[in-house]
């Protein structure tokens, strides 16, 4: 599997990089290659035309998509994070209906959360489904959605009844094709990961079938609960290749003149500091791979190790593609050098999928006494 995901890899999706990045184009062919290639849905059953890997396969096959295109990388992440939800908690006609074809690269899926008032605090959300005979109808905002103007299937949430706060929160499967007063804004112009689009959402009197809600009323914030398991290791697994990727394009440009063989006493500054980053990732590799597999394996809450992890990883990505940019001089800040645009793609990661003063926050929380780390 691993070696399939490095031939598309080196075919398509690292070359298309630079391009997606200067032009912000959506990385379509790098999608659409990595799911011809049967690996557009790797944590997915085999049943619904995944590939039922390990959370920790999922995160090394992540890591080395971000490490080539993080716009790629977020675009691929974004289809998981739409499925999962579905795979947890749809029917089996909503499973057969979506996950396949977003597997297949035929669907693209988004999932929208965040509004414009309700961001780390999701209790706080105004977008409302208002139940009215065999059908919901849903108003409200969203904001800072990938995918969010080319999916197919959007799992939104909304909320029943502001009034209840996170008990009121329910998920719908919305079927942009056939909802009518649904639209998507233009792109946002970002730092980095430019050929991710990333768009507001607006919800007007949209009607959306009873049946396409996904789970009971009420629902919605624990399947959410759930569902962030998998989307902060996506995040944490992007900083592990946005770390590599920096520190393999700056070994190649040291090789290139002769740098990591010189004796001289600043090339061997140089190669002390390579070798500091080289370890500082693969003990970021161990400790997300660790915690991979503590989600595969236990029944115990993993939200601390997790939380720990997507902050440790997305700082280390930031950290050591900006100790790249520097080792690189002057040339650090050329977009083709691949450091520069690391930094400015990781940046963000350390953001989304719940800001990591949000995972000090549940880490902090879980201290005790008897805590071993
Ligand atoms: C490129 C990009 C892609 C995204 N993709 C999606 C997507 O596909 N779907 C989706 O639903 N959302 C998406 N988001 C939204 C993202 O998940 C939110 O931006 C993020 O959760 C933070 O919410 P916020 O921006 O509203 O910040 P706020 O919640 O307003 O936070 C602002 C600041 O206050 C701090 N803060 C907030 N609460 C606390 C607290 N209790 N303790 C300490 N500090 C706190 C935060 O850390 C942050 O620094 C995306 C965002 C970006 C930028």
């Amino acid at each position: 599997m691993i070696s399939a995901l490095d031939g598309v890899i080196a075919q398509t999706v690292a070359p298309a990089a630079l391009a997606v990045d200067r032009t912000g184009a959506f990385p379509s062919s790098s999608i659409q290659e990595l799911a011809q290639a049967g690996l557009g849905g790797l944590l997915m059953p085999a049943s619904l035309g995944g590939c039922e890997t390990s959370t920790a396969t999922y995160a090394e096959a992540l890591s080395r998509i971000a490490a080539a295109c993080g716009s790629t990388s977020t675009v691929y992440m974004t289809q998981m994070h739409c499925a999962h939800p579905i795979h947890l908690q749809g029917r089996p006609d909503q499973h057969t209906r979506w996950i396949p074809a977003i597997c297949r690269g035929t669907a693209i899926g988004a999932i929208a959360l965040t509004e414009p008032g309700a961001g780390s605090d999701v209790a706080t959300m105004r977008t409302t489904a208002r139940r009215d005979g065999d059908s919901y109808t849903i108003n409200g905002e969203k904001t800072f959605i990938s995918n969010g103007d080319v999916a197919d299937v959007i799992v939104l949430f909304a909320t029943v009844d502001p009034s209840l706060g996170k008990d009121g929160i329910t998920a719908f499967l919305v079927d942009t094709a056939n909802t009518v007063g649904l639209e998507a804004g233009k792109p946002m112009k970002k730092l980095g990961q430019k050929g991710a689009s990333t768009v507001t959402l607006s919800f007007q009197d949209c009607r959306i079938p009873a049946a396409a809600r996904l789970g009971d009323e009420g629902e919605g914030y624990p399947l959410l609960l759930r569902s962030v398991t998998k989307s902060r290791i996506s995040a944490a697994a992007q900083g592990i290749g946005f770390a590599q990727g920096a520190f393999d394009d700056t070994v190649r440009y040291c090789a290139e003149r002769d740098l990591l063989s010189s004796r001289t006493r600043a090339a061997q500054d140089l190669q002390f500091e390579l070798a500091r980053l080289r370890a500082e990732t693969a003990a970021g590799r161990s400790m997300l791979r660790e915690v991979c597999d503590l989600v595969d394996a236990s029944d115990e809450d993993p939200t601390a190790e997790v939380a720990m992890v997507k902050m440790h990883c997305t700082a280390l990505g930031v950290r050591v593609a900006s100790a790249c940019v520097e080792l690189l001089g002057e040339d650090g800040d050329r977009d083709d050098m691949g450091a520069e645009r690391r930094l400015r793609d990781g940046k963000i990661t350390e953001i989304y999928d719940g800001t990591n003063q949000v995972q000090s926050m549940l880490v902090a929380r879980d201290i005790r006494i008897s805590a071993t780390v």
